[in-house]
């Protein structure tokens, strides 16, 4: 059975151990509901990692709207069932006073790349990212951390909060896992309707069609148009945005170069879903 930790105390303990016999710590930050889209990055930790430590937090500090934290949803025996398989090396699960005990005052916050895309949509969002991961880098004392590309904004911000603060744990990228019809997966997909599921793959449809339409010489603003006006059709009530930037920084672009993303999240059902993907047929 893997160990539960609820404790920064009793998690240290361990790791000091397996630190002190010279083995490498990673560790997969999620907020539990966990799918194959963590899946794969318990594995992708497994095969780079002698110990692997999945946290599972909820972290109230990265939701701006009240209603959508109370109804995430929380299922951590169903998340152990799941990675029992793995036989990972622990999960740590603590509560929201060990992660945030009273007094706590500190707020990591990552500059200009986090006012764009969902950080525009979602104030203070990726504030609460940034100090979540620095304490769960810090509480872990991991040598790498394992994140998905599906929050591919998220995985620029740690890399750079990382980076700014030497921490010394790198970022490792994983891709992005998909249903056979192109929906990413994600832990909200399960609050669709049948009908909205059935009909949120279009986003991605429209995404890929996008970019092959890029790709082909088609001029950015054209090419906009007709996706924007497919995924409202397909039955999506909203786009945040549907945006092309460039990976590393996050700077708009209309004109694809060879690091370009196509950035989209959208609302259907009430749900927000997010997806990207990379615009050259090289990546
Ligand atoms: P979450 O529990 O949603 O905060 O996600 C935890 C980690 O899983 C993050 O690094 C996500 O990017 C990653 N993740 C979520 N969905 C997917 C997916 N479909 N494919 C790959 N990684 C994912």
């Amino acid at each position: 059975m893997t160990r539960i930790y609820r404790t920064v105390d009793t998690l240290r303990q361990d790791l000091h151990t397996w630190k002190r016999a010279g083995e490498t710590v990673g560790v997969v930050p999620t907020m539990g509901a966990l799918h194959e889209g963590h899946l794969s990055l318990v594995k992708a930790a497994q095969a780079a990692c002698d110990r692997v430590i999945v946290t599972i937090f909820v972290n109230p500090k990265q939701f701006n709207n009240p209603d959508d934290l109370a109804k995430y949803p929380r299922t951590e025996d169903s998340d152990a069932a799941k990675l029992a398989p793995f036989g990972v090396d622990g999960i740590f699960a603590p509560n929201g006073d060990e992660m945030y005990p009273q007094g706590f005052s500190t707020k990591v916050s990552v500059s200009g790349m986090t006012d764009v895309l969902c950080g525009a949509h979602r104030p203070g969002h990726f504030d609460g990212v940034a100090t979540v991961v620095t304490k769960l880098f810090l509480q872990t004392l991991a040598d790498q951390a394992f994140f998905g590309e599906k929050d591919y904004q998220q995985l620029q911000i740690v890399t750079r909060m990382a980076a700014d603060l030497n921490i010394p744990t790198q970022v490792v990228p994983c891709p992005t896992v998909r249903e056979e019809d192109g929906l990413a997966l994600s832990s909200r997909n399960l609050r669709l309707s049948p009908a909205a599921r059935a009909a949120s793959s279009a986003l991605y449809a429209a995404m890929t069609k996008l970019i092959n339409g890029l790709n082909a010489g088609g001029t950015w603003e054209a090419l906009h148009a007709e996706a924007s006006q497919t995924i409202l059709a397909a039955g999506f009530d909203d786009i945040d945005y549907l945006e092309m930037r460039n990976a590393p920084d996050l700077s708009l672009q209309t004109i694809p170069g060879p690091l370009s993303r196509l950035f989209a999240a959208a609302t259907i059902d009430g749900i927000r879903l997010i997806d990207n993907l990379p615009v050259s047929p090289d990546r």
